[in-house]
């Protein structure tokens, strides 16, 4: 194998969605000598490979819908962009709202939505029943509903930028680990990798739940924290509506939708501890298969076809952190917590906005900065599974 470039006009350190699409659209923007490393044999095996899939307007926060208002359209003409279609898959989501305290909470958020051009249905106890069928909501208060939501394909995102990317002149490779980034009077100098040294003045962190690991080798905090979640698709259910839609049980984390002829569902442990095990935890998933069958009778009597584990990278606030560092030339696209794979589209062309004009314009991300932290301006967005 080949090792890098000596010289890179940016180098981006992580191949997931927002690497890949930063890749591409630097390339897009024309800036030349743009290189992405992977520190594994594959791109997109991070937790972008791992993810649900789920695409969605509804969030709490205006940036989060500002950004999904931006990057679910582009997921739409992801193949008319790249000739690489998203496998998208409009099926809805129903956030389902058993508690009362949520109620008011959601309330609200219906109501900003609808301020940006979001079309999310307010819907009675019986009406989400009718439409969460046959999964069992007796106990349901009201919950919400948008038939814009649903589905992508991650691989197919994250090979579609990478692939349309090398076409443009990126340079792409796999196997290769930033171990440590070399600064001259708090600038960036040079990349030290597992294959080589890379001399450039630009890097971008799109190390998704390894973020921080990279900011330790030049001494910068950076607070994001992994977290492992996991999911399970079940054996064939033919009994399934075909358009059963992306079902979420909000006061539990509890979450369902159709993945080939099966079921996925997922749970939040709300005991998981910070850390980087992507193993199965077994215990867990007892707990919730049986709160599944609960839901879900049908279940009962099926079997798990595959089962998957990954981290999610979370911020103290659960909103990304995008733009520049204390660091002359090093750059943050990372902290998703949990809702990357859909906001990653515009985010690399927000990226790119701010490398190539000094600002991002698409959407307004001026409080997603690092500084938030130190400077006491966190954000809460209660939307999160
Ligand atoms: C179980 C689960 C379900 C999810 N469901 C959804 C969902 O339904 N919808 C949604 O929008 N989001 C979902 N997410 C969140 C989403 O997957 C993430 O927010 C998003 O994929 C983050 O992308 P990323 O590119 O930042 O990170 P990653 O995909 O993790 O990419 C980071 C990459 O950096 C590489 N790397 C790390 N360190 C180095 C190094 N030193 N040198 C070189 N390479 C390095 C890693 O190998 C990895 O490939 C889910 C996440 C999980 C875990």
């Amino acid at each position: 194998m080949t090792g890098p470039p000596k010289t890179a006009s940016a180098v981006i350190i992580g191949g997931g969605v927002m690497g890949a699409s930063t890749a591409y659209h630097l390339a897009s923007r024309g800036l030349k000598d743009v290189l992405l490393i992977e520190r594994e044999p594959f791109f997109g095996t991070g937790a972008t490979g791992r993810c649900a899939g789920g695409i969605r307007y509804q969030f709490n926060t205006g940036v989060n819908i500002r950004l999904s208002n931006a990057s679910l359209p582009m997921i739409d003409a992801f193949e008319e962009e790249t000739g690489q279609s998203a496998l998208v898959h409009k099926c809805g989501y129903i956030f389902v709202l058993t508690c009362e305290k949520d109620v008011e909470v959601f309330q609200k958020s219906v109501e900003l939505q609808h301020s940006l051009g979001v079309n999310t249905e307010w819907l009675d106890g019986d009406e989400i029943q009718r439409i969460a069928d046959p999964c069992l909501f007796p106990d349901a208060l009201a919950g919400t509903f948008n038939a814009d939501e649903g589905l992508a394909d991650p691989n197919s995102i994250v090979m579609g930028y990478i692939n349309t990317a090398q076409k443009q002149g990126v340079t792409c490779i796999t196997d290769c680990c930033a171990t440590e980034i070399v600064l001259k009077s708090n600038k960036i100098s040079k990349v030290k990798t597992s294959s080589g040294e890379i001399h450039t003045e630009c890097v971008v962190n799109t190390c998704g739940p390894w973020s921080a690991a990279l900011g330790k080798t030049i001494g910068l905090e950076i607070p994001v924290s992994p977290l492992r979640r996991q999911w399970f698709v079940t054996d064939s259910l033919p009994a399934l509506p075909a358009e059963f839609p992306f079902v979420i049980d909000f006061s539990q984390s509890l979450y369902f939708h159709r993945e080939g002829s099966g079921l996925l569902s997922g749970m939040s442990n709300p005991r998981e501890i910070i850390g980087e095990d992507q193993s199965i935890d077994p215990e867990w998933e007892l707990e919730h298969i049986e709160a599944a069958v609960k839901r879900m009778p049908m279940l009962e009597n099926t079997g798990i076809r595959t089962r998957q584990a990954g981290l999610y990278e979370m911020t103290p606030d659960a909103h990304p952190i995008i733009g520049s560092t204390p660091v002359d030339g090093f750059y943050l696209l990372t902290g998703f917590s949990g809702h990357g794979f859909m906001q990653g589209p515009v985010c690399g062309k927000l990226m790119a906005e701010i490398l190539i004009d000094g600002d991002a314009s698409t959407v307004d991300i001026s409080m997603l900065d690092y500084n938030r932290f130190s400077e006491n301006r966190l954000i809460t967005e209660y939307n999160v599974v």
